[in-house]
């Protein structure tokens, strides 16, 4: 297993190709794996203390502090946080939706993933488009070029909105 699964830095370690995407995902426990290592490079520190020691892991995924038996998970407070589709789903779905060139849009997602619902797939898509605008992101200037792309501005049968505001990474 290459360096960048182990160490991957966010913002730079991400599968090039499906091959490798396959390879690096294919159980929902690596997927957890990769989570946990962009979150806590230098290993696990506990939200609430800030303890640094080994976590104990619950069956479902949970983390719980040695100290003060706080309970988190890797995914709290990001575009996955208590979700019942697995990680595997989402990330399957990111690699889509970034590798549309005519844009995605949500009932293209549901069919792709299987996803029982359209209210899942878009969702998901919302999440993804929130996740992918950079805060406090500043006008292009100087020299721009700019590739063709497609985006898709609507999709055609919007759920109603969501209640809750997630936060992004
Ligand atoms: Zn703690």
């Amino acid at each position: 297993m290459d360096n960048q699964i182990l160490m991957p830095k966010g913002g730079d370690d991400y599968p090039t190709n499906w091959n490798q995407f396959s390879e690096w995902f294919h159980t929902e426990e690596s997927c957890l794996a990769y989570t946990e290592r962009l979150r806590w490079p230098q290993g696990y520190v506990c939200p609430r203390c800030k303890n640094q020691s080994d976590p104990y892991r619950s069956s479902r995924g949970r983390l719980i502090c040695p100290a003060c038996r706080f309970q988190s998970t890797t995914t709290a407070g990001t575009i996955f946080d208590k979700t019942r589709t697995p990680l595997r789903v989402w990330f399957a779905g990111a690699w889509y939706v970034t590798n549309q060139k005519h844009g995605a849009n949500a009932l293209g997602l549901q069919r792709v993933l299987g996803l029982g619902s359209y209210q899942t797939a878009w969702t998901m898509l919302h999440r993804f488009r929130q996740a992918m605008v950079r805060p406090g992101r500043e006008r292009l200037h100087g020299l721009v070029e700019v590739d063709e792309t497609y985006l898709s501005i609507t999709d055609r049968y919007a759920p109603p909105a969501t209640k809750k505001k997630k936060k992004l990474y």
